[in-house]
């Protein structure tokens, strides 16, 4: 399922991409048909992302936008007109600019919403990591507020996008081990001091999982991919992946995700995994026990 460093990711690119351009928007697969009429030959304004949701902003749409979430199993990808097109079913949504051609493919919501519905969808959510204005006003101690209340494990706290938004399974696995936490510590049990960590660490891996649209939580990719994005060289990097070619620039290793039987690489206990709110947790049963500190 992609998680919110893809949707900050796409959002990016779609306005590198497309933003400022008049576009033909239409609906091969045919159930945005209607819908796509309104918006067909309208300027793209901007595309934004917030948790997993995006919103795509046209001119003169009244104060309708693109609703697009793509749930688990949909895609969106933008490609250059002149690439060869895959086999694929046909998308529930085209967008053609001059030079780019975006399709969206199995979404699970592709809809025009009004400003009062965007507003709700946005005051469900809880903290972004990758929300600059989130991380600026206490986006810590909001999702805090609701961790420390709870008796629900913090494993299944990190999914609740009311809490948090935009983490999904691979990062909450991976970032509960690289801070040694027990995945099954109650909310109001977890230390403050640990929760702070947990949260300054995703403010510091997310961007980078967005700047190269790829989970990154191995210590050495982390360096090397902070250092592509100090020197300005990972926006090079990415605008020559696309399509479905996205994200595929480091080696795809982790420490728990998928890795249940293999030896943890930290104390060598083998790694387990147990489905918790609704997704497969993986965790290191020998050196994940951290509850205060
Ligand atoms: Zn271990």
């Amino acid at each position: 399922m992609p998680e919110g460093h893809t949707i900050h990711a796409l959002a990016a690119r779609l306005n590198r991409t497309l933003g400022g351009e008049q576009v033909d928007v239409s609906s091969p697969q045919g159930r945005f048909a209607a819908d796509a009429t309104l918006i067909d030959g309208r300027t793209l304004d901007h595309a934004s992302a917030r948790g997993k949701h995006l919103f795509i902003h046209f001119d003169d749409l009244a104060d309708l936008t693109l609703h697009v979430h793509l749930g688990l199993i949909g895609s969106f990808h933008v490609k250059q007109r002149s690439e060869e097109g895959t086999a694929a079913s046909p998308p529930r949504l085209r967008l053609e600019g001059r030079s780019h051609i975006a399709e969206l493919r199995g979404p699970m919501i592709c809809a025009l919403i009004d400003e009062p519905s965007r507003q709700t969808i946005l005051d469900k959510l809880g903290p972004d990591p990758l929300h600059a204005p989130d991380v600026l006003a206490d986006g810590a101690g909001r999702a805090w507020a609701r961790i420390s209340r709870s008796r629900k494990v913090i494993a299944e706290l990190l999914l609740d996008q009311s809490v948090l938004a935009g983490v999904g399974n691979v990062y909450r696995c991976e970032v509960l081990f690289r801070h040694r936490i027990d995945p099954f510590t109650p909310g109001r049990e977890l230390g403050r001091r640990l929760w702070d960590s947990l949260w300054d660490d995703l403010v510091a891996l997310l961007p980078l999982g967005a700047a190269f649209s790829q989970i990154l939580t191995m210590q050495d990719q982390v360096d090397a991919a902070a250092e592509l994005v100090g020197d300005g060289s990972a926006l090079a990097i990415t605008e020559g992946l696309t399509g479905e070619r996205l994200g595929d620039h480091f080696e795809r290793r982790f420490h728990t995700y998928q890795r249940t039987g293999e030896r943890c690489d930290r104390c060598g206990r083998r790694i387990r995994e147990q489905v918790l709110g609704g997704r497969t947790l993986y965790w290191c049963p020998g050196c994940q026990r951290r509850r205060k500190r």
